[in-house]
């Protein structure tokens, strides 16, 4: 960048050469011998000067654009390790959209500022101090023209503090098309099937106008700034010949000086200007990283304690003492809930939507934490032990089975890293799985597609089993679906999940009547409480219960 810089400042002195040499030329016979003999020096002059220029420039270009992209690459990497990190509460604090945004867009942003910066910042300041280096050495007097251009500053730092405010609501909104183009294409299914693509066409429409709005105003502060300085050029320039001419007559100057300062003028407008606007890009970028620091300063809530125990020999014994909890929002789910699961035990949680059974579920693996009482396994509160060896004593299976777009046999072992190909297929046995794996193209390589778009919700769910089978951890927790699946696939997901919960500790949100029947113990929840307790047998003689009563409703 030293050296570009330098080159092109030498240019102002080269013109005043040629030019002070073509005049001698003009006068005396002495002079036009001289000139011969000077015109050929020229040649290796220039093209020593365009060889550095351009070898240098070549040079920085690379240099610039690989420090912005290493250090943008890093960035990516802080703030998507702090992502998983962070609370599970944060993800459904904002849409997931926006932070996809920040991944995509605002790095983008930050990229490009940082290569400007890299390139232009330095390069364009070192010419302008070496070209008024060079000018003030050629022509004090006249180079003071050059102090018009103090007369934009004021301006620039006012438009730079508006440009920033515009950038970040240009930022955000991003964030919110990345959300809804998300949710439009995720819901493809629905939107065809209702016929909804005019609603959608304007839903995201309006979203499309509205960046265009905020662009424009983001422009418009942007565009300011080069007129001014264009403006400001325009008239060191007028200065200069006004200013050179009077010189000459008085022979304070020679006509190489006022070509030399011309040149120096118009070397630097459009560096200035060069500066004007990437200060544009700079504004882009501090708003861009202030989101971008927003997502890897994130602090996690849930952390280990400082003296957290490893839960090594994990057994399964849980206990719920006198818990409360309210979601982040306010939400008051649970209520001085009791609940005990020895080993081996299975739990069922049956009630209506919204009483709190997927809120215990949550509760054990620590994704949120409790608001009141403690949740203890083998005696242990979950929050005296590392989150590492809480997790791993989990295994979850879920409704909503989320399946990555990676094979089949990398899906089963997502929990437990290192099995082995025999491993996997014992487990995909146990679970039903096998059979229908091998008749998959592809066998266990066969890609599943994106959230398993390939499978059909029986065999998702089978995966899902497998998986947890392949972890073999002490603690099941299960979601049951209430999906209808055929009959069939329904008694093999169902034979599968009962293979899954022997010898474990299973907490399992019951919708059917085989697993309540099979339960040690049922929990009855409604509004965040327990209002029941016992077996199937039990709770179903209680005629005004409301295990009873749902008993009738839900499981016929
Ligand atoms: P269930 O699983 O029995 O249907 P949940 O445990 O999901 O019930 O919900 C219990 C209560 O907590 C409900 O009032 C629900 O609206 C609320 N709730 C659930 N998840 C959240 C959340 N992420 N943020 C705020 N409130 C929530």
């Amino acid at each position: 960048m030293v050296l570009l810089a330098l080159a092109t400042a030498a240019y102002t002195w080269v013109v005043s050469y040629i030019v002070d040499t073509a005049n001698a030329a003009d006068q005396t016979d002495d002079g036009l011998e001289n000139a011969r003999r000077y015109a050929f020096l020229i040649l290796p002059v220039l093209l020593g000067i365009t060889f550095i220029s351009g070898i240098s420039n070549y040079a920085q270009r690379i240099l610039a654009n690989s420090i912005a992209l290493n250090a943008v690459g890093k960035l990516q990497k802080q703030m998507f390790r702090s992502s998983h990190r962070t609370d599970y509460a944060s993800f459904s604090a904002a849409p997931i959209g926006d932070r996809i945004s920040k991944f995509t867009n605002d790095v983008t942003i930050i990229s490009n500022a940082l290569i400007r910066v890299l390139s232009n910042l330095i390069k364009d300041l070192l010419t302008v101090v070496f070209t008024i280096g060079f000018m003030l050495w050629q022509n004090w007097l006249l180079s003071l023209v050059m102090a018009v251009f103090i007369l934009a500053l004021l301006p620039i730092i006012e438009i730079s503090r508006r440009m920033r405010g515009s950038a970040t609501q240009v930022q955000s909104h991003i964030g919110v098309i990345t959300s809804q183009l998300k949710e439009s294409f995720g819901g493809a299914r629905m939107v065809k099937a209702y016929a909804l693509e005019d609603h959608e066409n304007q839903r995201l429409g309006q979203s499309f106008n509205e960046r265009i709005r905020l662009y424009l105003k983001l422009v418009t502060q942007q565009a300011r700034v080069d007129p001014i300085l264009e403006i400001l050029g325009g008239l060191a320039i007028a200065g200069v010949v006004i200013f050179g001419v009077y010189q000459v007559s008085s022979s304070l100057a020679s006509a190489g000086d006022i070509a030399a300062i011309l040149t120096g003028v118009l070397i630097l407008s459009p560096r200035l200007r060069a500066l004007g606007t990437l200060n544009n890009v700079i504004q882009e970028g501090l708003a861009a990283s202030t989101r971008i620091f927003g997502v890897i300063d994130e602090t996690a809530n849930i952390v280990d304690q400082p003296n957290a125990i490893i839960l090594s020999e994990p057994r399964g014994q849980i206990r719920f003492e006198d818990v409360s909890f309210s979601y982040p929002d306010g939400t008051l789910a649970l209520k001085s809930v009791e609940l005990k699961a020895e080993l081996g035990e299975t739990i069922a949680l049956v009630g209506p939507s919204g009483g709190g059974k997927s809120t215990i579920i949550n509760l054990i693996p620590r994704l949120y934490e409790v608001s009141k009482g403690r949740v203890t396994i083998d005696g242990h509160d979950v929050r005296d032990v590392t989150l590492q060896s809480l997790r791993n004593s989990i295994a979850l299976v879920s409704q909503d089975v989320t399946l990555f777009d990676d094979t089949v046999a990398n899906n089963i072992k997502f929990g437990e890293q290192t099995a082995t190909r025999d491993e996997i297929i014992a487990a995909a046995k146990a679970a039903d799985a096998h059979e229908f794996i091998q008749s998959l193209a592809d066998g266990y390589d066969t890609q599943v597609g994106e959230d398993g778009e390939n499978l059909s919700g029986g065999q998702k769910q089978r995966i899902s089993i497998a998986r947890a089978i392949l972890r073999d951890a002490p603690i099941l927790l299960l979601d049951e679906a209430t999906s209808a699946l055929d009959a069939q696939s329904e008694a093999k997901v169902q034979a599968a999940m009962d293979r899954l919960s022997q010898g474990r500790t299973t907490i399992v949100i019951a919708h059917r009547l085989s697993t309540v029947k099979q339960a040690d113990r049922i929990y009855v929840l409604d509004k965040g409480e327990i209002v029941e307790t016992g077996t199937h047998k039990s709770l179903s003689r209680k005629k005004s219960g409301l295990y009873a009563k749902l008993q009738k409703l839900q499981f016929g």
